[in-house]
């Protein structure tokens, strides 16, 4: 048994017994990491308020390879994120992108790009003025971190580009219309190749390249970043189906934005 030392955040919580969590953190240096915190729910502990879902902190812990569940030390806060905390509807996607890191996300495997994007992402939740756009901006990103990145660029089955589009003399993009997303195959299906999947969804190249710019965008640029109702209609649509085929279900928290928001 090692002890360990790693930033942390917490993306689940589970009662056990009266008394006891399971907690679920995402880590930079392990990962995800299952741990109990034994008493936490006890006036007494010290560790009590430092646990609740979302917060950010340095975690120590008894590490033992091949355990489930490992032993949690201690968990110092670095930052609960109130700003975004005091917000019910960013609270409410905040859940949801924990959610999303723990469907996916394996144990034991390990990528600090997918700490930062949620750490990054949770600083700046509070100051998004469109919430649903920095949604769709973090779901690209993190399906980019976690090697499930949709192609965009060219057409997946016979990998003509699907890059800049020539604009005829009335400013209208010419090339492109007619395209398809496919979840199955991974990306965007020019108009010649669409019918190769009769489940792909239509997609504009306006939504095409703002899906691209949200996948390069830092989170500082969000706020100059436009998006139409269809933009949005087609983004959501297109990448919640994308997420459900990897994940093999529907996320609560998602199912709460769409009923409740
Ligand atoms: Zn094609």
């Amino acid at each position: 048994m090692v002890s360990q030392k790693t930033e942390a955040i917490v993306i689940r919580t589970f009662p056990l017994k009266e008394f006891h969590k399971i907690i679920t953190f995402y880590t930079p240096d392990f990962g995800k990491v299952k741990a109990v915190a034994y008493g936490v729910k006890s006036p007494k502990s010290r560790l009590g308020g430092s646990l609740e879902l979302l917060n950010h902190g340095t975690l120590i812990f008894q590490y033992r390879e091949n355990r489930e569940l490992q032993n949690i030390t201690d968990f110092n806060l670095i930052s609960g994120f109130d700003a975004m905390r005091s917000d019910f509807t960013r609270i409410t996607y905040g859940c949801y992108f924990a959610e999303l890191v723990d469907s996916i996300a394996s144990e034991g495997i390990t990528s600090p790009e997918i700490f930062d994007l949620l750490r990054t992402t949770y600083q700046f939740l509070a100051d998004a003025d469109d919430v649903p756009l920095l949604a769709r901006g973090f779901e690209i990103k993190f399906l980019d971190c976690a090697g499930y990145g949709p192609e965009l660029s060219q057409c997946v089955h016979c990998s003509s580009s699907m890059n800049r589009l020539p604009i005829n003399e009335n400013g209208v993009a010419t090339r492109n219309f007619g395209m398809g997303f496919s979840v199955r195959y991974g990306g965007v299906l020019c108009a010649n190749c669409k019918n190769r999947d009769g489940a792909a969804f239509a997609i504009t190249p306006g939504s095409c390249e703002l899906l691209k710019m949200l996948r390069r965008a830092e989170w500082e640029r969000l706020n100059r970043i436009r998006a139409s109702t269809g933009n949005h209609t087609e983004l959501k649509r297109v990448l919640g189906s994308f997420i459900e085929y990897y994940t093999e279900r529907r996320l609560k928290s998602l199912k709460f934005i769409e009923n409740v928001l």
